[in-house]
């Protein structure tokens, strides 16, 4: 009932003519995409041409980020509208890199994802705890924290467009990934706490991205899980093999 979602984000690498070669790839390999829901996020620079060659290919462009703010003396930022109009459908919010490196907060999480709604983006917002938060026990609570925070005021109706993304922190770049068992364990608390702010059809029909490492040799053991409705993959997501791999691993976990 949850159509599996395999997001490559692309951070920030790839410039047009090299995003360019990785989409050919992906259209001359990539096989039956359609039977999941493939997105790439590349760089704001590369999201039209991207856009372009995707064409009629059942795969969805996102943004890694936006503004609030519709227009103005905001330099450097890129309004709803501004991406939007490149082609994307999609946009991730508060990955973990924007909060450690760009002064993301739970708060800014909340405006960006209040103000994709509005404009008719489906935003893939992401969570997760430190490798220190981990380990002294606080995980939950900081998702709670980071999933009351960041969908603030939401209605029910705006909660079903959203996706989460559970990425913990020790696993994005490092190579480490959650275990199933850790990463079973994370999504099932999610969706619970997700019924405890929305109506349960409302937290039963959110699809849960899991994101930290993951690639061909581990995607279809992660996206077989029962609260796992998808992949938010960076890393492997550059590489046109790897990503189709964990694309097809998709296609069987949707299958099973
Ligand atoms: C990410 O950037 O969202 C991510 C999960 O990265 P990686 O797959 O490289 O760990």
């Amino acid at each position: 009932m949850r159509k599996i979602i395999i997001a490559g984000n692309w951070k920030m690498n790839n410039t047009i003519s090299q995003a360019q070669d990785l989409m050919a790839a992906l259209i001359k390999n990539g096989g039956d995409m359609h039977k999941v829901e493939v997105i790439v996020a590349p760089p704001f620079t590369a999201l039209r041409s991207v856009y372009d060659i995707l064409g009629q290919s059942s795969v969805h462009i996102a943004a890694q980020n936006l503004f609030w703010e519709e227009s103005g003396a905001y330099t450097g930022e890129v309004s709803p509208m501004m991406v939007k109009e490149t082609g994307c459908k999609w946009v991730i919010i508060g990955h973990s890199e924007r909060r450690q490196l760009f002064g993301e907060t739970n708060d800014t999480v909340n405006k960006r994802t209040t103000a994709a709604l509005r404009i008719g983006l489906k935003p893939i917002v992401c969570i997760g705890e430190t490798l220190e938060e981990r380990d002294s026990g606080q995980t939950f609570e900081v998702l709670n924290r980071q999933l009351e925070g960041g969908l603030k005021d939401l209605t029910g109706e705006n909660m079903a467009k959203v996706s989460i993304a559970y990425e913990p922190v020790w696993a994005i770049g490092t190579g480490k990934t959650a275990t199933s068992a850790q990463a079973q364990e994370a999504h099932e608390k999610i969706r619970a706490k997700l019924a405890s702010m929305f109506p349960q059809g409302v937290a039963d029909k959110v699809r849960i991205l899991y994101g930290g490492s993951m690639k061909p040799s581990n995607a279809l053991e992660l996206l077989s899980l029962p609260d796992v409705d998808g992949g938010l993959v960076g890393g492997a997501s550059l590489n046109a093999h790897d990503f189709i791999e964990i694309i097809k691993a998709g296609i069987k976990a949707e299958q099973l």
